[in-house]
């Protein structure tokens, strides 16, 4: 399998507009992989893409990417949804669309049932954006997926996270590997035989080191505590899983950090390193 890491960032793209930080500031003058763009994977061997963050496009073109046959939606948050407009922008031709020459090849979009509620109930004065991409202008095909999906000789299983909002984690398998896709929301880590002696564990939303942006601090008590993992809490799934890397992503604006502090941060641990937009993974 090979994987590219399409976007390494979080909540808020690094730089965000008008930010006068440091970090922004260095990379609006270096660009990537002081740069990153939203969260999202790419699988090359069956063209699928996880996430379609705001800025997507830059990111697929970044990454040169050149054909689009799944879509995988992790859950709704805006942050890993609003770019969805890109499957419209790609398959539309719109000098053939006013000829009625329909799109060829529907993306496909793959979801649980409970991510997928909640997608359709993006709304436009005229209904679901989902089914006008579906129904109005047939660039995309939704599938619900009851437990996992394969295509070639690649198995995705679709895992809930056990929480109060719908999120699904991946496991990617292919020719005895197996990676695992945890971009966000994955506090309560899903328990599941399949994790067990994993070979990557790709997974988001980890607070790194005990300070942010300006040098706000994580005190003992820090509400972000409850809401993101710890390195520690990542070594404990990486050894209670007996996994063998784990990537790091999601990587926000505001943990203060640039390119170059996490390449420094990774000479701390074992078998663990940080994403960057443009990182590739082969396995
Ligand atoms: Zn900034
Ligand atoms: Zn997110």
């Amino acid at each position: 399998m090979k994987f590219v890491i399409t976007g390494s960032g979080g909540c808020s793209p690094i730089p965000k507009a008008l930010c006068q930080c440091k970090v922004c500031i260095e990379a609006r003058k270096k660009g990537f992989p002081y740069k990153r763009c939203g969260c999202s994977l790419y699988l090359e061997d069956i063209s699928l893409l996880v996430d379609t963050p705001e800025d997507i496009n830059s990111a697929l073109n970044y990454n040169n990417i050149n054909s689009l046959d799944y879509v995988l939606y992790s859950h709704w948050h805006s942050d890993h949804l609003l770019g969805m407009r890109i499957m419209e922008q790609i398959k539309i031709e719109w000098q053939d669309f006013y000829e009625n020459i329909k799109p060829l090849n529907k993306i496909k979009v793959c979801t649980t049932e409970n991510v997928m509620n909640d997608i359709n109930k993006i709304r436009s004065p005229y209904g679901s954006f989902m089914d006008y991409y579906e129904h109005k202008v047939e660039v995309l095909e939704r599938h619900i997926i009851e437990d996992s999906l394969t295509v070639n000789n690649i198995e995705i299983k679709f895992l809930s996270v056990p929480s109060k909002e719908a999120v699904t984690i991946f496991i990617f398998k292919s020719n005895g590997k197996k990676v695992i896709y945890a971009p966000c929301d994955c506090k309560n880590f899903p328990t599941d035989d399949d994790i067990q002696n994993s070979d990557i564990l790709i997974i988001g939303e980890t607070f790194i080191g005990n300070s942010l942006k300006n040098d706000k601090k994580i005190h003992a008590e820090h509400p972000l505590r409850n809401e993101l993992h710890s390195m520690e809490d990542i070594i404990k799934i990486k050894e209670h899983y007996n996994i063998k890397d784990v990537i790091i992503t999601h990587i926000e604006e505001y943990y203060g950090k640039n390119f170059d502090d996490y390449i420094e941060l990774e000479k701390n641990y074992k078998n663990i390193k940080f994403a960057y937009d443009g990182m590739k993974i082969e396995l």
